[in-house]
Formats: C-alpha cells, sequence, structure tokens
C-alpha cells in the first residue's frame, strides 16, 4: 500500500483529555509539564479544558465535554489534520456512557498515526521527545489509493 506524508510543524496541537477518575492525574502532569505545554496550541474535552485553565492557568480550546460529542469533536479534528498528538488518560477501571467514541477517538488516531499517550509515563516520554519541538513528516498509509485500487472506482 503507497504511503504520504503529513508535516506537523515545531508547534504541535495537542489534544488533553481525561475520565473523571485521571483529571487529578492528568492536572498534575500538565502542571508539572506547563513551560512545555505553553509553546503549543492546546485543547480539551470540556471539563479537562476548564480544570486546566482554572487550575494551571493555561489558554486552552475547549470542545464540548467528551460524554456530550467532545472526543467525536476532537476525532474530527484528527481527520481534518487540525491536531497532531493526544493526550488521553482514559479510565481503565470503569466503563463509560460514550466508549464507543472513546473507541473512535483511539482508532481515528491510528489511522492517521497520531502520537497517543493513555497514561502518564507515556506522556513523560512525549513531552521529553525532541521531537515534540521539531518539524516532524508523519507518514499515514495511503487508505483512499487502497480503495480506488480494491473499487475501481475514482470517487
Ligand atoms: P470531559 O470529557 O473533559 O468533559 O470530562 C472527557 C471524556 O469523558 O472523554
Amino acid at each position: 500500500m503507497g504511503v504520504r506524508k503529513i508535516k506537523m510543524a515545531k508547534q504541535k496541537h495537542i489534544a488533553l483529555i481525561a475520565h473523571d477518575n485521571r483529571k487529578q492525574d492528568l492536572l498534575e502532569w500538565v502542571q508539572f509539564n506547563r513551560a512545555v505545554l505553553s509553546e503549543h496550541v492546546l485543547y480539551a474535552t470540556g471539563t479537562t479544558g476548564s480544570m486546566i485553565a482554572r487550575d494551571v492557568g493555561l489558554d486552552v480550546f475547549r470542545f464540548k465535554s467528551g460524554p456530550l460529542g467532545g472526543d467525536q469533536q476532537v476525532g474530527a479534528k484528527i481527520a481534518e489534520g487540525e491536531i497532531d498528538l493526544v493526550i488521553f488518560f482514559w479510565d481503565p477501571l470503569l466503563a463509560q456512557p460514550h466508549d464507543p467514541d472513546v473507541k473512535a477517538l483511539l482508532r481515528i488516531a491510528v489511522v492517521w498515526n497520531i502520537p497517543v499517550a493513555s497514561n502518564r509515563s507515556t506522556a513523560d516520554f512525549i513531552v521529553s521527545s525532541h521531537l515534540l519541538g521539531e518539524e516532524y513528516e508523519r507518514v499515514v498509509l495511503d487508505y483512499e489509493a487502497r480503495r480506488r485500487e480494491y473499487t475501481g472506482r475514482n470517487f
């Protein structure tokens, strides 16, 4: 299958999301990495974003709350090429009413080859990577070309 490359700028667009039992963990991580994160453009689901703005004082664009469509909004932005990186501390011990949305978001992040941190140590590795502050070319499988190949259709 062919591939194509998508350029990520030095300044990354980062989505931050945490389920309720993981919000404290995420807030501590954001506070600890405040200086680095302030160099990037931050997005978050509703409640997570409000807490980051209130407790850490960082500017963050807020989508709707996760259960009300926020996770899907983040997924849509990934598909549109507007989000480069996802820090999503999801709850491994509690089913969520919007579990299908969570799964959809994690899936679309794989489709678009977006780095995703589901826990703090992965987030630490990402935030300390030299790639965070550099341009980077993401390799994405050319699913469109494959579809055209299979269907013989050019639309
Ligand atoms: P919230 O959504 O930030 O609005 O709590 C997070 C989620 O449950 O996906």
